[in-house]
Formats: structure tokens, C-alpha cells, sequence
């Protein structure tokens, strides 16, 4: 579903993504790993079009992603991959129910009631049910993260980036956030996470891509990248955050 080959992509003259390739298949969830500034979410950018890449080949379905030249041959392609990101960006004078509904309603020009009922069931999903009229200042950190994923949700995407969504939460957030994600995983909806949560990307994750200065050094099945990596960079930096 997602193919990058050979991805380069430079800021000025630092040279962030050296050569990235990686294939996620429908259904899959791959986790990247890797230092502060080794290009993670570089990576997550060039895929749903917010960055250019400068040289390779980006491909998301039947996109061509490198070739699209503007915003509006992008939409199409920003409504089949959704992100979710560590700030949550949620409309602080919008109710958790319009925050879900507005996409839907306002992109996707789909009829009122119908997303009504869909933003319904998404927050029930996400167990929210009771805070539909809420403001967001009115939840805690992993409630609004649950929303931003609804919000995603709503728009029927195939494919959802998430850029270290619980980097901001504390401990016992945290956890009511991967288990809506592990959810999402296990029917099948095809996920590429960023993550500093090594547990979590050892239990959920189908592959892991260990990236280094904007290489991906190694990826391999979760069991095999933690308890047998090959790479003495992998090691070193597992060494340090396990
Ligand atoms: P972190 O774990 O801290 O989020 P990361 O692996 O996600 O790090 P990126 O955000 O992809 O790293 O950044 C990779 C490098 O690219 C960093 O050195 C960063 O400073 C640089 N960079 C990213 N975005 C830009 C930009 N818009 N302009 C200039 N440099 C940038
Ligand atoms: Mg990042």
C-alpha cells in the first residue's frame, strides 16, 4: 500500500533522508524507531505529500506521490492517509462531536446526519461515549489524543500515520492511547507509527525499521530487531532506551 524507494530529501545543506526505502502492506503496522533527528518524521511527512522529497519515488495506493504537483491533485491523496500527531490540533471552541464531524461534513461533503452517526460511533469506539458535548480544555491529555484519533478516523482513511502520539502524555494516558491504536491494528487497519514506546512496538508492530541519520539501519520482525539485532547501531541505541 505504501512504497518508498530510495528517498532522499535535504533542508538547505543537511542532508536528512539518505536513501530511505520501505513497503507497508494493506493491513500491516510497522513501527519506526531511531534517535531524536534521524528523520522519523521526515519520513511520515514525504509520505502523505506535506514534504517534497528531492530524489526517489514515493507511492501511497495507486498515488505517484513524488509526481503530484499541487495541492489540489494532493486531496485525494490527504483523505486516504490520515496523521495523527503528538500535539493533538484540536479546535479548542468546537465540541468533541463537531471536532469529529467537521472533516467529514466540510471535506468530504458528506450528508449531516450520516456523519453524525458515524462521529457517534467513533467516539464510542474510542471510549468517549458521554463527552460528546465537551470542550477539548475539558479532557485530559490521552482523552484528547482518543478524540484526535476519532477525528482521523471519521474521514476513512486506508492509511494512519501517527507521529509520536503519546510523547506529551503521562504514564497512565498513555496506555488508553496504544489500546485504541492496538485496536486499530488488529482490524486490520494498515498503520505506520513513530514511536518511543519500545513495549508497545514489540507487542503491536508486525516490523520495526530502526532508522539512524536518515537511514533506515535495520528492520526486521519485532522479536528479531529487539532480541537479536544485527546492526552494532541498533544495539547501542537499544542498550540505551530498553
Ligand atoms: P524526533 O525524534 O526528535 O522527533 P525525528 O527523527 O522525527 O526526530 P525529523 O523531525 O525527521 O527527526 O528531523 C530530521 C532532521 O531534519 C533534524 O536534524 C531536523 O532539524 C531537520 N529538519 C526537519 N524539518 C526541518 C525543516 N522544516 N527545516 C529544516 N530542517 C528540518
Ligand atoms: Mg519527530
Amino acid at each position: 500500500l505504501i512504497e518508498l524507494d530510495n528517498i532522499h530529501k535535504s533542508f538547505g545543506d543537511t542532508h536528512v533522508l539518505k536513501g530511505i526505502s520501505l513497503n507497508v502492506s494493506k493491513g500491516e503496522a510497522v513501527c519506526i524507531i531511531g534517535p531524536s533527528g534521524s528523520g522519523k518524521s521526515t519520513i511520515l511527512r514525504c509520505i502523505n505529500g506535506l514534504l517534497p522529497v528531492d530524489e526517489g519515488f514515493v507511492r501511497v495506493g495507486h498515488h505517484r506521490v513524488h509526481e503530484i504537483a499541487n495541492e489540489k491533485e494532493m486531496r485525494p491523496l490527504r483523505h486516504q492517509v490520515a496523521m495523527v500527531f503528538q500535539q493533538y490540533n484540536l479546535f479548542p471552541h468546537r465540541t468533541v462531536l463537531d471536532n469529529i464531524m467537521m472533516a467529514p461534513i466540510q471535506v468530504l461533503k458528506h450528508e449531516r446526519e450520516q456523519v453524525r452517526e458515524r462521529a457517534l460511533k467513533l467516539i464510542a469506539k474510542v471510549r468517549l461515549t458521554g463527552k460528546e458535548n465537551r470542550y477539548p480544555g475539558e479532557l485530559s491529555g490521552g482523552q484528547q489524543q482518543r478524540v484526535a484519533i476519532a477525528r482521523a478516523l471519521a474521514m476513512q482513511p486506508e492509511i494512519i500515520l501517527f507521529d509520536e502520539v503519546t510523547a506529551a502524555l503521562d504514564p497512565e494516558t498513555v496506555k488508553e492511547v496504544l489500546n485504541t491504536i492496538r485496536e486499530l491494528v488488529e482490524e486490520g487497519m494498515t498503520c505506520l507509527l513513530v514511536t518511543h514506546e519500545m513495549r508497545f512496538a514489540r507487542e503491536v508492530s508486525h516490523r520495526v525499521c530502526f532508522t539512524d541519520q536518515g537511514r533506515i539501519v535495520e528492520s526486521a520482525a519485532p522479536a528479531q530487531l529487539f532480541d537479536a539485532p544485527q546492526d552494532p547501531r541498533t544495539r547501542e541505541f537499544l542498550g540505551q532506551v530498553l
